[in-house]
């Protein structure tokens, strides 16, 4: 369709009002990333414990040897080790904090949970496991199941450590082997340590004064408590109930307290752009008639679409940098206007009409796509607490206090989301001369493809930044797995034991992120949220990959192309392990 002529004007003054609205935020919290907390010990201990493990059965500590340990037992684990059984690897151990495989879709079992990728994209080896979803957009059981069929499948739930946290993880120079230390005692080796531990496990709190007072009941989104709520919310139906952050977990989970509790409030800090979901149950006749290879190809079709999108067309023809960001921007407002004018149509009062408009560019934050999310507003028990870009400062004994007025509540629910895209949460790792990985980091990160990081042999990275961020995610985890599975079967193949990136690989690479980062000015000119480290952009190499997915899966083939030039290839018993850069 055809989009209408305005004035540049009209864009000129959107963009003005989104700069206000950032700016606004931006002087609310100087701290950036730092006014969340995830070190939930002491009084905050009680968010981080595992609600869905009724029974933590006792195991001695265990001090064997495997060939590949996962840390974490998501995706990233199942697609990585699903690639490495079909070349013939066995001693594969997944060390799991829950209870069962699953990551995300173990711990985010809050009512209304589903996948905001189109079912047939993101629930992965659909051909493999001969599945086909059972509806165009996956529910959270569904997902978990998958993970569970996934793990069967290729039996690794045989070596694996549910209920265990990886503390330590240690190349050990002379034995050329990772030692592993967990919280159960275990101090296991591997050849090989796959850092799988999510891009989004390890749940963050916004640190509010007085948040420990609250002598309600609380919990964080991804430790849902139905001991206390009911498995349908049936214990909420005389209770008040308040949930901090409209983020992407909060907009599945107000339409199910709408449905059901006494009272809601709903604490806005600023509002997500919340766009139509076209959710069908999967027509059987279309499912019978698939032919094998049509995951990959319906996946390459779509990341076709997404490049020619409607951005991508704006630019074309146009011949100057300039032209083409001021057309790129100009449809990105447009699409904005059209997410304010679906709030207008659906949402009855105009303040809160208003208060539920996002003032910022698309994909500025997590888009999300709902049906029922702006008709909760509709109901007389829902109540939107719009506190203006301010967020919740101050939490009591009865509830969070905002502009002088006292929210009594009996429930409290932080979605407050969680760490961003961290390597070796809740785990220290040591490389070869014992080096700690984030002291590695903290002038920088520094890897190859965000996989591989120089002095930590035979150690890989999955998630993590420097690696091409999209908005499938199992798409992208699994071009890592794939690669990471090629990478170790090659020094199989070749007779080694340990590859090591060469520095010169490494430094190609953060060169690469850091000219691929600030294409446009779009990310600092975002309202902070964690696309953008809060608004703290000002960080050289420490982001994703920004030259397009398909560029960063075409270069980890290059990569695989040239080992010997890209990588140390290490023989048993030969060291030093990390040998630097040839001159
Ligand atoms: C609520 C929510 C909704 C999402 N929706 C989408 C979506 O719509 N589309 C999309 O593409 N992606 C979505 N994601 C992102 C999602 O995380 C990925 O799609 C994918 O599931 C990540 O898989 P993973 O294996 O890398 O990480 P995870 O699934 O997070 O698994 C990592 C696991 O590692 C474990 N772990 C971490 N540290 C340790 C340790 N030291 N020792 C032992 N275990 C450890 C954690 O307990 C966790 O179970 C969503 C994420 C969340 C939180």
């Amino acid at each position: 369709m055809a989009r209408p002529k305005r004035p540049q004007q009209y864009y000129d003054d959107i963009k003005n009002k989104f700069r206000e609205q950032r700016d606004l935020r931006l002087g609310y919290r100087p701290p950036g990333t730092n006014q969340y907390t995830s070190e939930l010990s002491g009084d905050l201990a009680k968010y981080a414990i595992d609600p869905y493990a009724k029974e933590v059965p006792n195991r001695d500590p265990i001090s064997d040897e495997v060939e590949v340990l996962f840390i974490g037992g998501g995706f990233s684990a199942l697609l990585t080790s699903a690639r490495l059984r079909e070349r013939g690897l066995e001693s594969i151990r997944i060390v799991e904090r829950g209870s069962d495989v699953g990551g995300t879709w173990y711990w985010n079992r809050y009512p209304g949970a589903a996948c905001d990728v189109v079912s047939y994209d993101y629930l992965p080896l659909l051909d493999e496991l001969d599945y086909v979803p059972v509806n165009h957009y996956s529910r959270g059981p569904e997902i978990f199941g998958h993970c569970q069929a996934i793990a069967h499948k290729y039996n690794l739930y045989d070596l694996a450590l549910f209920n265990t946290t990886v503390t330590e993880t240690r190349w050990d120079e002379k034995a050329q082997l990772w030692r592993v230390k967990t919280d159960r005692g275990d101090v296991m080796s591997a050849q090989f340590v796959i850092c799988a531990n999510g891009t989004l496990a390890k749940p963050k709190l916004s640190a509010i004064t007085g948040m420990e007072s609250f002598a309600g009941h609380s919990f964080h989104t991804s430790r849902w408590d139905y001991d206390y709520t009911g498995e349908n919310l049936e214990h909420l139906r005389d209770k008040v109930v308040g949930i901090i952050g409209t983020g992407a977990s909060a907009v599945q989970i107000v339409p199910e307290l709408a449905k059901v509790a006494k009272e809601v409030f709903v604490f806005q800090r600023t509002p997500s752009s919340i766009d139509v979901r076209d959710d069908w149950p999967t027509d059987p006749n279309w499912a019978r008639k698939l032919q094998p290879g049509w995951q990959h190809k319906r996946r390459e079709k779509v990341l076709a679409a997404v490049e020619n999108s409607l951005e991508k067309r704006a630019a074309k023809g146009t011949t100057s940098p300039e032209e083409k960001l001021r057309k790129q921007e100009n449809a990105n407002i447009d699409y904005m206007m059209r997410i304010h004018k679906r709030i207008d149509e659906i949402v009855h009062d105009p303040e809160t009409a208003d208060a539920l408009k996002p003032w910022y560019m698309f994909m500025c934050k997590r888009p999300c796509f709902h049906n029922d999310y702006l008709p909760s507003f509709n109901q007389p028990n829902v109540h939107l607490v719009d506190t203006q870009g301010q967020g919740i400062t101050e939490i009591n004994r009865q509830g969070p206090v905002f502009a002088g007025k006292e929210y009594e509540l009996d429930l409290l629910i932080y979605a407050t989301g969680f760490e961003v895209q961290q390597t070796g949460i809740y785990n220290d790792i040591f490389g070869a001369g014992g080096v700690n990985l984030q002291d590695k980091y903290a002038s920088g990160i520094r890897t190859l493809l965000g996989i591989h990081t120089a002095g930590f042999p035979n150690l890989f990275i999955m998630g993590g930044y420097q690696a091409s961020f999209q908005f499938n995610l199992t798409e992208m985890l699994q071009t890592q797995g794939d690669h990471i599975a090629a990478c170790i079967d090659y020094v199989r193949a070749k007779g080694q034991h340990a590859l090591d990136v060469k520095d010169e690989a490494e430094e190609w690479w953060v060169q690469n992120v850091i000219e691929h980062r600030g294409k446009t000015s779009r990310s600092e000119e975002c309202t902070p949220g964690y696309y953008n480290f809060e608004g703290n952009e000002q960080r050289r190499q420490d982001g994703n990959y920004n030259g397009g997915f398909r560029r960063y899966f075409q270069h980890q083939g290059e990569v695989r192309d040239k080992m010997e030039e890209n990588f140390h290839l290490i023989a048993k018993g030969v060291g030093p392990t990390h040998l630097g850069s040839e001159e």
